[in-house]
């Protein structure tokens, strides 16, 4: 199932190869399938495009890919679908006696990629532990928990009448 998404840098055309495809959620969301953490809360498909050409001995791979996975708002709690995207550049060589330059991924002959996987990486790579639904989010209210998106409470109110309010003008 996962072949159709492998390159194999040796067969790779003298002109190289493009691709503009959707990976499937069922693909990039199935533990069994790769060896990279699968992308379980994925909304939909990720949409996927790029190239990959030789240049003398190197595999010199650009990309970029675009998802929706579904997360919780580090604000307000509510789940929403968070959209990102990624630009990918990597170089691969095929795996010599003499090794390679730190920089490149160096893969065993005949250089199997697993775009998949890849793909995983750099979603892995782009994650971010809080995401905000929206960046003018108001969140939920520290003293009662009500959503100020939707609402508005009367916790500030009513700490202004409270009698040590005055204090908190004060600089200590
Ligand atoms: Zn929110
Ligand atoms: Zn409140």
């Amino acid at each position: 199932m996962q072949q159709q998404w492998d390159i194999i840098l040796r067969d790779l055309p003298e002109q190289g190869c493009a691709w503009d495809v959707s990976l499937p959620r069922s693909v990039m969301a199935d533990v069994h399938v790769g060896t990279v953490q699968a992308i379980e809360a994925l909304c939909g498909d990720v949409h996927w495009r790029g190239e990959i050409a030789r240049k003398g001995e190197c595999y010199h791979l650009t990309g970029h890919w675009q998802a929706a996975i579904r997360r919780q708002c580090c604000r307000c709690l509510r789940q929403f679908d968070w959209q990102v995207a990624g630009d990918v550049v990597r170089d691969f060589r095929l795996a010599q006696r003499d090794g390679a330059p730190d920089d490149e991924d160096v893969l065993p002959p005949p250089g199997e990629l697993a775009l998949v996987d890849l793909v995983r990486e750099e979603i892995w790579l782009a994650w971010r532990g809080d995401v905000p639904c929206d960046e003018a989010c108001k969140g939920l209210c520290p003293s009662c928990g009500c959503d100020l998106n939707t609402g508005s409470c009367h916790c500030r109110e009513d700490n202004d009448h409270h009698p040590f309010a005055a204090l908190r003008k004060l600089k200590l």
